[in-house]
């Protein structure tokens, strides 16, 4: 028996290799300086999703006259390192087998970083290399035109699409990239004084960005927001990486506002931006925010495979005097937003701007509702035109350094209304509360059911009293003290 090499390589590193060499290199050679970055909420559901598709595949399978043919999580591993567990293997009755990749997606995604055919390639080659005849490559995922009526149904909720020829093309391909993931993996050193994200903005570097590029200082020149690359490449090539090294007239006014607060150290305000603002808004102001819920298979009847929809509101209605109340809608039950509709109804009068943070995805809400319920589209879309988005002051009308380049709420309040915090709540985030919203509804036990409603309510309304004291924090910046 040949031995096997000392590194191996599974479909997801291999994957993690066409997106970044360096940084499989460091896992397996150096996992003790790797950052495997935090397991995110976000990555838990896509990782549920995964299975819960899987789930359903086995189920259509299972009513299939030849089911015995079928098996899943089948391994192939090679003797030079390579690992593939196929999701689902068929076997043809000319001894050769059928590969069956199994996403959660709503189509074939066939470019970086979540090749989908690359995937598929691999396995084959090392089913291939197994002794395998491999007669058919396909990849299963969700149909996006399914519409929940009652249960699933597998038949109509999923698509076999037949990939063997664009996976067969892409084998030679795939084998060199291999091999070279072999050799580069068995080096015993490498460059570890950089890396090529530094020609990339901050949302594609990695956690072991800092590993590899310890000298770029905090801040940086990605804390500018939308930084064009060529402009990055300037500044890259010329090994200009500080703020301090960089003038006020190289950059756009966007992010002049943020350079402007990190060389003084303070926070930079433009009052004019502040007026403009605050000079369309219209009394009482209703602060709103939605919790969305989205989910690779439906859960209610009328929806598709990762169709978003509202299900909880959270609105603060604030006077001209300053003074406020709050309303809240929450369904306790898996329901399209039907009766959230009719709760808003009640609660926003004709006249008022409503004001959110981040308006686009507001106003997505509202279109698509309005689209969906045509009943309530006139209010819908009333809506869609009285919004304003708070989040705008914080572009150049008030930016501080210490929001390092973002205008996210989360990064914003803190500095600015330092009182109010989302630390240790229960549900912190969006992906928490969708989360939390589909454990209550399958949760039984009445205490643990009425944990997780407060937790989401104390969670909306909290987005919501942000925005009241945020806009009183702006509002402050137009007075003399
Ligand atoms: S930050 Fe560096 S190590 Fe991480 S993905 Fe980018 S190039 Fe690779």
């Amino acid at each position: 028996m040949v031995s096997m090499t000392e590194h191996q390589l599974s479909k997801t590193d291999f994957i993690q290799y066409l997106n970044c060499p360096k940084s499989l290199w460091l896992l397996q050679n150096k996992p003790s300086k790797y950052s495997h970055g935090e397991f995110t909420d976000f990555a838990k559901k896509l990782a549920a999703e995964g299975f819960m598709v899987e789930d359903q595949v086995q189920a259509l399978v299972s009513t299939y006259p030849n089911a015995d043919a079928y098996s899943f999580q089948e391994v192939f591993q090679t003797d030079e390192g390579l690992y593939a567990k196929a999701d689902m293997v068929s076997k043809n009755d000319d001894g050769s087998i059928d590969l069956f990749e199994i996403k959660s997606s709503t189509s074939v995604d066939d470019k970086q970083p979540h090749n989908q055919l690359k995937d598929a390639a691999f396995q084959a080659i090392a089913a291939t290399r197994c002794g395998k005849l491999v007669r058919n490559v396909f990849i299963v995922h969700l149909n996006k035109e399914y519409v929940r009526e009652g249960a699933i149904d597998p038949r109509g909720l999923l698509t076999f699409a037949d990939e063997t020829v664009r996976v067969k093309a892409l084998i030679p391909e795939t084998e060199n990239e291999i091999g070279e993931a072999l050799a580069f993996l068995a080096e015993d050193e490498i460059d570890e004084t950089s890396c090529t994200c530094l020609n990339l903005s901050k949302s594609r570097h990695c956690d072991s960005f800092e590993y590899f590029n310890p000298t770029i200082p905090k801040p940086s020149i990605y804390s500018l927001p939308r930084l064009s690359a060529k402009k990055r490449d300037t500044f890259v090539g010329e090994g200009r990486f500080s703020l301090d090294e960089i003038a006020v007239d190289e950059v756009t006014r966007l992010q002049q506002s943020v350079l402007k607060s990190h060389h003084a150290n303070a926070p930079h305000i433009n009052v004019e931006d502040i007026e403009n603002f605050v000079s369309v808004l219209r009394y009482p102001l209703y602060h709103l925010d939605y919790e969305t819920y989205a989910s690779a298979i439906p859960i209610i009847d009328g929806t598709s495979p990762h169709g978003q929809f509202p299900f909880q509101f959270s609105l603060h209605v604030q006077q001209e005097d300053g003074q406020f109340e709050h309303y809240d809608f929450l369904a306790d039950q898996p329901e399209l937003p039907l009766r959230l509709i009719e709760k808003l109804k009640q609660s926003i009068g004709p006249i008022g701007s409503v004001v959110v943070w981040n308006k686009p995805f507001e106003n997505t809400q509202n279109q698509n509702m309005a689209s969906a319920y045509p009943e309530h589209a006139d209010f819908l879309l009333d809506l869609v035109g009285r919004t304003v988005d708070l989040m705008d002051v914080f572009k150049t009308g008030y930016v501080d350094i210490k929001f390092g380049g973002s205008t996210s709420i989360k990064k914003v309040l803190p500095v600015v209304v330092p009182e109010l915090s989302y630390e240790g709540m229960d549900v912190a985030d969006g992906t928490a509360a969708m989360d939390a919203w589909s454990k209550m509804l399958a949760e039984t036990d009445t205490d643990k059911r009425a944990f997780l409603r407060k937790a989401l309510l104390e969670y909306c309304e909290l987005d919501t009293l942000a925005m009241v004291r945020i806009f009183e924090f702006v509002l402050t910046q137009l007075k003399p003290a």
